[in-house]
């Protein structure tokens, strides 16, 4: 990518502050394509696939899943990203990577999984999402992870409790400065907000969780519902409903873009630098739609998140992971080898919270199946282990 299309404020491979271990400069690519790559050929990203959104991934082919998730926030982000003149495959990277390190189930799995490693450090998918990108994967002969830029690293680590990032160094540092990261990761972090918000309401209604009559309580939905059936009065229920949300989405997006424009032409950045010592983000939206916003997340709260069928889902789940975490702390030779030998040298050096780590690390690994799987080969005495 040219540096004349790049904004000044955009993240530039020169200005790169580099990888954990130094590597040569790609040959055709940028250092940020290859960044993108890596993820891409990723285990965690390919597992990404039968890891729960909001409804447990057998419920029905049509539901989001997280690779799902991650492509709709990729797509949007990547649109702001080429609006404002930022680097689009840095943009892509974080956004492809932001949920690397969630567990199966949703929240409903990272939830449970901190209360059983509250003794421990807890656990918190973000940093768990750093976690495999710097330590976990396992792919290059030369490295551990896959040894990405600190752009990359520091648009995945979107939040991070002050404790954790005194231990984090350079990257933590920025939220005990209370600094931003720059505008690439900012972006992919509106762009998640944007896309579940939207998705979940699609969903929602294909679970019959959601009627349009009662979504056309949100502002967000009205606005948009009016104006496809004034329009097309004639349109099928389906299609209306597509429309709606196709229309929400764009109408989202540009305010974005726009809010943004106006943030920066206020504050006027000259470099990543500048973007990240503000104290406010710089993506943004409007106040209004922002508004609108935290209308449409509080009814999906209420409707949707806090449906008994889901609730009933959720409670399952945590149920699951809670049991296989008390099985295999108890006794780690219950996993299998290669995280036992890991559990053991991590008990070795670092004690009960070691071993607690490789335990969760196993666990949040998983997909929504194997941890149903694991539950069943431990708890089910028919089931074959
Ligand atoms: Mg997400």
């Amino acid at each position: 990518m040219s540096g004349e299309y790049l904004a000044p404020y955009a993240a530039h491979d020169a200005a790169s502050r580099g990888r954990r271990y130094p590597e040569a400069a790609p040959e055709l690519r940028s250092e940020f394509q290859r960044d993108r790559d890596r993820i891409i050929h990723s285990n965690a990203f390919r597992r990404l696939v039968y890891k729960t959104q909001v409804f447990v991934n057998h419920e029905g082919d049509l539901y989001r899943t997280r690779i799902t998730h991650s492509i709709e926030v990729a797509q949007i982000a990547r649109s702001v990203a080429v609006a404002l003149r930022l680097n689009e495959p840095l943009t892509e990277a974080i956004a492809l990577a932001h949920d690397l390190g969630h567990t199966p189930f949703g929240h409903a799995g990272q939830d449970a999984l901190n209360e059983c490693m509250r003794e421990y450090g807890g656990f918190e998918h973000n940093l768990q999402s750093l976690r495999v990108v710097d330590e976990l994967e396992e792919r290059y002969a030369q490295f551990p992870g896959l040894n990405l830029t600190f752009e990359c690293r520091e648009g995945i680590l979107k939040h991070c409790s002050l404790k954790h990032a005194r231990e984090l160094g350079e990257l933590g540092r920025r939220f005990i400065e209370r600094r931003q990261p720059g505008l690439e990761a900012q972006v992919a972090n509106l762009a998640d907000e944007i896309a579940y918000n939207n998705h979940d309401v699609d969903d929602g209604i294909r679970a019959q969780l959601l009627d349009v009559a009662a979504l056309r309580e949100v502002r967000l939905f009205r606005a948009q519902h009016e104006a496809v059936t004034a329009a097309h009065p004639q349109l099928s229920e389906r299609r209306l409903v597509h429309e709606t949300i196709r229309r929400m989405v764009n109408h989202v997006v540009i305010d974005f873009i726009r809010s943004t424009q106006a943030q920066l032409e206020a504050q006027r950045p000259h470099s990543i630098e500048d973007v990240r010592s503000l104290a406010q983000p710089l993506a943004r939206l409007s106040d209004q739609v922002q508004e609108e916003h935290l209308e449409l997340k509080g009814f999906l709260r209420e409707h949707v998140y806090r449906h008994y069928k889901v609730l009933r889902m959720t409670a399952k789940a945590r149920r699951v992971l809670r049991e296989l975490f008390a099985a295999f702390s108890d006794d780690v030779n219950l996993m299998p080898l290669e995280h036992r030998d890991l559990a053991r040298r991590a008990e070795a050096a670092h004690g009960a919270p070691g071993r607690a780590r490789t335990v969760a690390d196993y666990i949040a690994g998983m997909t929504d199946r194997y941890a149903i799987l694991e539950h069943r080969r431990l708890f089910e005495p028919s089931e074959r282990t």
